[in-house]
């Protein structure tokens, strides 16, 4: 059987993926609003239970197109390992049609522009970067461990080497007594630096156990409410210049559903929000998402 070690987390668009946990854990584990790994000591598996794992699906899966590389940041792997697993999956499931990994700031950094090209080239295709916010300010608040230029930095070397690039912001991160406006504003900047191929806003959550869920509780962080989130992400897409990038809002935590092409959907996004502003469209409610 495939080996999990503890909560096993993957974007919704790989929900048809067959998750290899190739790490366990996050490097870095010190985001003020993310609870995914708090409870994991960070680690890469071992080389032979990857094998393991692969050599076990093959067995038991006739046609596996799409495998995610866990848990969060698989691109720390030393490139030699990593290329191997690749090669591996590549022999072992020649229908295989895309390989995808969230990519820290950090493990891209720190490989080189050939690396990240050989890695391409073994068949890694698709990464997830969350950049969060393109405030410095905010950044370092929530302990992201990399500025907006180092983010955008990272989101360049990968569209440089090839790689399909999906990037995450967090509306309403400032909260409504913070610089939201420069928050989304600075987000909207790094993005029109990185230029990724799928931008996805998600909404705000807290959650329990984590620094940002105690700042809610003195009051130092104050939940902005559904329609000052709707008056950012208007403010957000006023801003925002991706031409082809695929724009959406539209995930659980969203009151509001947003889904376009940009920048050709632009004025009909902006459009939606002045609406649901001026209280002519309904609002989705809150959606435990059970973390
Ligand atoms: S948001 Fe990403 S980088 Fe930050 S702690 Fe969570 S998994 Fe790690």
């Amino acid at each position: 059987m495939l080996h999990y070690s503890g909560a096993v987390y993957r974007p919704p668009s790989e929900a048809h993926s067959l998750i290899i946990q190739v790490t366990v854990g996050c490097s870095h584990n010190k985001c003020a609003f993310c609870n995914m790994y708090k409870t994991k000591q960070f680690a890469i598996t071992p080389e032979e239970q990857v094998l393991s794992d692969l050599r076990w699906a093959r067995e038991q899966y006739a046609h596996v197109e799409r495998f995610f590389l866990a848990d969060g940041d698989a691109l720390i792997l030393p490139t030699e390992r990593l290329l191997g697993i690749l090669r591996t999956i590549r022999e072992l499931f020649p229908e295989c049609r895309r390989i995808s990994t969230y990519a820290s700031p950090k493990s891209i950094l720190k490989k080189t522009p050939e690396e990240l090209a050989a890695l391409r080239a073994a068949g890694l295709e698709f990464a997830y970067l969350g950049l969060e916010s393109g405030n410095d300010a905010l950044l370092k608040k929530i302990n992201k461990g990399v500025t907006a230029a180092q983010q955008i930095e990272a989101g360049q070397k990968l569209k440089s080497a090839g790689f399909t690039l999906s990037v995450t912001a967090i509306n309403g991160l400032a909260g409504s007594n913070g610089d939201w406006q420069a928050h989304a504003k600075d987000t909207a900047a790094a993005l029109n630096a990185m230029r990724p191929d799928f931008i996805a806003l998600l909404t705000l959550r807290i959650y329990t156990g984590t620094p940002m869920a105690e700042w809610i509780e003195r009051g130092e962080l104050v939940m902005p409410t559904p329609m000052e989130l709707i008056r950012e992400s208007k403010l957000f897409l006023e801003h925002i210049d991706c031409p082809g990038a695929v724009f959406r809002s539209n995930h659980a935590s969203n009151y509001l559903a947003l889904a376009g092409t940009l920048n050709e959907d632009r004025a009909r996004l902006i459009r939606q929000c002045e609406d649901a502003l001026a209280g002519n469209a309904p609002l989705r409610k809150y959606v435990e998402l059970g973390r």
